[in-house]
């Protein structure tokens, strides 16, 4: 199991040398013994995985066909799986249970997955170093005296300590690839609508997507594929059919235009970073692409954009945490003032930063000012970004502005908010957009891997994943392992 791709356990599981029994077992095992240093998990759902693996081995057995049959996943913990605590990392849901599972959720299990538990993260998803968890410290695997990113850090910590072989994630502006860039494994934000947020605990209706998160592009691809297409129960979910994964991955890039982004210069990095960027471009070449010069001239306001639409959609998603319907209730004499205890306790001071913003700047007399202005210039971005693809069939830029950083590095909030600087912009856009592992860097004795991010137009999904996978195929950055993890399994073991 350990080291493994989702692939090849789904095959061994399939063809019945493995049962998906012992696959949960395996893992929830080492989940217990390693997840004490990493923090992946908010919650481990023992019970439940070897329930559900059962199921699978019967299913299997009854002759059914399954996609991802026993492959351990993590779930980010601001998706719903019935029964379960649903915390979004905060302390107002703490102690809620979900009533029901998220389409997404569900349709991974449909096609075999077995999920291992909850995963950490920023609290409802804001932030971008799992450091605003009300619940829990997660760990880089690569480094323990690193943040693993955010805010999906919690499910991109276990597949990268592989205490999962699959996770799930959410990404707003950037909280699946940027994590995954600091955790060097494979992390993909389909086109907006392409996955039902269905059971995801809203944060910003407008740009929230749920994508995979795997070790390989194949394995992203394979969890994709289950968990896309059309849902009736959430209406922005599109009714465009999932294109088929390519039958026959491409070898090479010949005959791909590859967009470098004009004003994503690489000497704004740190020397090492940028040489590692640098050789990334160069192999993108050296695999057949031509590499073009691109420019998306508004995407420099993108952080400032999403940092007015993105607060002024959680300011209205997270008024529904009242003390009344979910969660933490702190009672008071009157329902004023129990609201104002209840929210006043229940919520970290980022999310009251965010929604003290988006108040603002939805209020009578600043809502032209800020969230229409904030509108239109992500209508701007998005058409840089339909002008670029007129001439390149992808993007290629950094995934973050720098390697992981060390706890409590990021003292301002400005500071934290530009991790995001690189994949806001996608995200207003609504783009597919993915980061996999281009090389590493050595930071204080650590080797700290760096991600690439790549970007296609809406609804392209398989040409991402193809270019994406040949990029992976030719480099090998993908098959390091994190040197941390095998130093934690050590200290496990003695
Ligand atoms: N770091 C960004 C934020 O704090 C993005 C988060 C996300 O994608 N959920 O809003």
């Amino acid at each position: 199991m350990l080291g493994q791709t989702a692939a090849s356990i789904a095959a061994a599981v399939r063809s019945r040398k493995r049962s998906a029994v012992e696959v949960a077992s395996e893992t929830l095992t080492r989940a217990h013994q390693l997840d004490g240093k990493v923090g992946a998990y908010l919650t481990i759902t023992d019970e439940l995985a070897l329930a559900q693996a059962r199921h699978v081995d019967e299913r299997i057995a009854s002759g059914e066909i399954l996609p991802l049959a026993g492959v351990p996943l993590a779930v980010k913990d601001n998706m719903c799986l019935a029964g379960t605590r649903t915390t979004c990392g905060s302390r107002i849901l703490e102690q809620w249970t979900a009533p029901y599972t998220a389409t997404a959720v569900q349709r991974a299990l449909d096609a075999g997955a077995v999920a291992v538990g909850k995963t950490n993260c920023d609290e409802f998803a804001m932030g971008s170093s799992c450091e605003n968890s009300a619940l829990g410290v997660t760990r880089n695997p690569w480094d323990l005296a690193r943040v693993p990113g955010g805010s999906s850090g919690g499910s991109v910590a276990a597949v990268a300590a592989d205490i999962a072989t699959l996770g799930l994630g959410s990404d707003t502006g950037g909280s699946i690839r940027e994590p995954a860039a600091f955790c060097g494994v494979v992390g993909f934000k389909p086109t907006y609508g392409r996955v039902s947020r269905y059971g995801l605990v809203a944060f910003a209706s407008s740009l929230d997507q749920i994508g995979p998160i795997a070790k390989t592009v194949n394995d992203a691809s394979l969890l994709y594929a289950a968990i896309g297409g059309k849902d009736p129960l959430d209406a922005t979910s599109v009714e465009r059919p999932l294109e088929a994964l390519p039958s026959r991955w491409r070898e090479d890039l010949h005959g791909i235009r590859v967009g470098i982004v004009r004003e994503f210069p690489l000497d704004v990095l740190e020397p090492e970073l940028r040489t590692v960027y640098e050789a990334a471009y160069a192999d993108l070449e050296r695999l057949g692409a031509e590499l073009v010069d691109v420019s998306l001239p508004t995407a420099d306001y993108g952080v400032a954009t999403y940092y007015l639409i993105a607060p002024a959609e959680c300011s209205s998603n997270l008024a529904r945490f009242d003390g009344v319907r979910y969660g933490l209730r702190v009672d008071e004499p009157n329902v004023g003032s129990m609201y104002e205890a209840t929210r006043a306790a229940g919520f970290g001071p980022e999310v009251k930063r965010r929604i003290l913003i988006g108040t603002h700047a939805l209020s009578s007399g600043y809502y032209d000012a800020y969230y229409v202005r904030a509108q239109k210039a992500r209508t701007l971005i998005a058409r840089d970004f339909a002008r670029a693809f007129e001439s390149c069939d992808v993007i290629a830029c950094p995934a973050a502005s720098c390697v992981a950083f060390r706890f409590n590095a990021k003292s301002d909030p400005y500071s934290m908010y530009l991790m995001d600087y690189y994949t806001i912009p996608m995200s207003l856009a609504g783009l597919p957009s993915l980061s996999l592992p281009c090389g590493y860097v050595a930071s204080d004795g650590a080797a700290l891997p760096v991600g690439l991010e790549l970007t296609t137009p809406l609804f392209t999904e398989t040409r991402l994943l193809d270019v994406a996978r040949a990029y992976e195929r030719a480099t090998f950055h993908a098959e390091r392992r994190s040197p941390a993890l095998t130093a934690s399994e050590a200290a496990v073991s003695a």
